[in-house]
């Protein structure tokens, strides 16, 4: 049987791209690797699923604002809060951050598999595209378009950019962001599992390459947690350079006061005991430990694993695609929504914004015969 539309991924850009394009009418085919689909979109959120976010320019948020923006501007959050309401969920706000007003990532899935059995299109789960053939033919399917909506590595994801390669695309080197970091064990002793507010930086001989507030969570070769999260995205997008963190554990505090503070007050009063008694180790006088507080160095930063990455940064190679449309430049017919797509977005629902509005765009976007 041949299709108007056959989109290969079942997370969220692509159930909202085969949910778009069989709303105009057209015969849409699913395939998904696992046994399930958005599998990922359950661990979304801490479970939560942070859906959107409110800032007025979404798009500066990525590694590609100018590519990004025009499907963004388009399909912004007056677009997707219309679209979520239309398969079923209310939406509610946090800071800025927009979650389903239930809380629960699974009731956003729920919906779009509702909304995609009631239109009836066809999910073929336990199945692979590993590769687009020229017609368009993938999976033993045909289809008169195809949308590659297969994601990223990204912790329970699989690369399947290359799937595109027989059409003449091209994949970008790919990294783990929104990651933990991996750090020389030096400062690290006696501190796995130490979980504290500070100002970090990445550096490297050319100077500062990231900065980022927020918390940090020591583990046993590297840190976590929000700021190092923040940093990991530049980082991946600079494609890892060598370089060391430094945080500051007192960034309220100038080096002259915090040194005067720590003639009267010890370091346990300023950090975390554990923190305090590797600062101890490392200077003698006030001077020196007020230096190591405001300026904690963890050297020989890599990349954490992808598995435990929530997004990749790289994919397929944006120069080749239609940024209005989404639609393949080499191969008409040919599109591509998501993370599959170089681009990668900071932590606040921006990834998620971009998985529905990149599937809307696709989605309206193919073309077909009508049934
Ligand atoms: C733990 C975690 C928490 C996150 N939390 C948030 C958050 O709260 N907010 C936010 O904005 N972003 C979050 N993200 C990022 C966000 O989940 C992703 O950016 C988004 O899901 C990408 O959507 P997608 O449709 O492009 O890919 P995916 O959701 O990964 O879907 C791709 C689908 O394609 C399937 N597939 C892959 N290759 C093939 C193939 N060859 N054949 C058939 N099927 C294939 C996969 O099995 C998968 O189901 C989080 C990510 C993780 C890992």
């Amino acid at each position: 049987m041949k299709y108007d539309v056959i989109v290969i991924g079942g997370g969220m850009s692509g159930n909202v791209a085969a949910i778009t394009a069989a709303r105009r009418g057209l015969k849409c085919a699913v395939v998904e690797a696992e046994s399930r689909v958005g599998r990922k979109i359950l661990a979304t959120g801490n479970g939560k699923c942070n859906l959107a976010n409110t800032d007025p320019c979404p798009w500066e948020a990525f590694n590609a604002p100018d590519f990004v923006k025009p499907v963004l501007s388009k399909h912004g959050l007056d677009i997707q809060k219309k679209f979520w309401e239309s398969v079923g969920i209310a939406l509610r706000e946090d800071e800025g951050r927009i979650y389903p007003h239930s809380l629960e990532a699974s009731s956003v899935l729920n919906a779009l598999r509702a909304e995609t059995e009631r239109l009836g299109v066809r999910v073929i789960t336990d199945c692979v595209a590993d590769s687009v053939l020229p017609g368009y033919k993938t999976a033993g399917l045909e289809g008169a378009n195809v949308i590659l909506a297969s994601g990223s590595n990204a912790t329970m994801g699989r690369n399947s950019c290359a799937a595109a390669k027989p059409l003449g695309h091209r994949c970008t080197p790919i990294y783990p962001s929104l990651a933990p970091l991996i750090t020389d064990k030096g400062n690290l002793k006696g501190l796995k599992g130490v979980r504290v507010p500070v100002s970090a930086k990445a550096v490297s001989e050319r100077g500062t390459l990231s900065e980022c507030d927020g918390e940090i969570i020591f583990k046993d070769n590297g840190v976590s947690g929000t700021a190092a999260f923040g940093i990991s995205t530049d980082l991946a997008r600079l494609g890892y350079p060598e370089c060391r963190l430094e945080l500051d554990f007192a960034p309220d505090y100038t080096l002259e006061k915090l040194t005067e503070a720590l003639k009267k007050i010890p370091p346990e009063g300023f950090v975390h005991k554990e923190i305090a008694r590797n600062v101890r180790a490392s200077a003698a006088d006030a001077a020196g430990m007020a230096r190591v507080i405001k300026r904690y160095v963890l050297a020989g930063v890599s990349s954490g694993s992808m598995s435990l990455a929530q997004a990749a940064c790289g994919g397929l190679e944006r120069a080749q695609f239609d940024p209005v449309t989404l639609q393949s430049l080499v191969s008409p017919g040919f599109f591509a929504a998501g993370e599959v797509l170089d681009v990668d977005g900071e932590c606040g629902g921006f990834n998620l914004m971009w998985a529905a509005a990149s599937g809307m765009t696709a989605g309206e976007h193919v073309f077909g015969r009508r049934r």
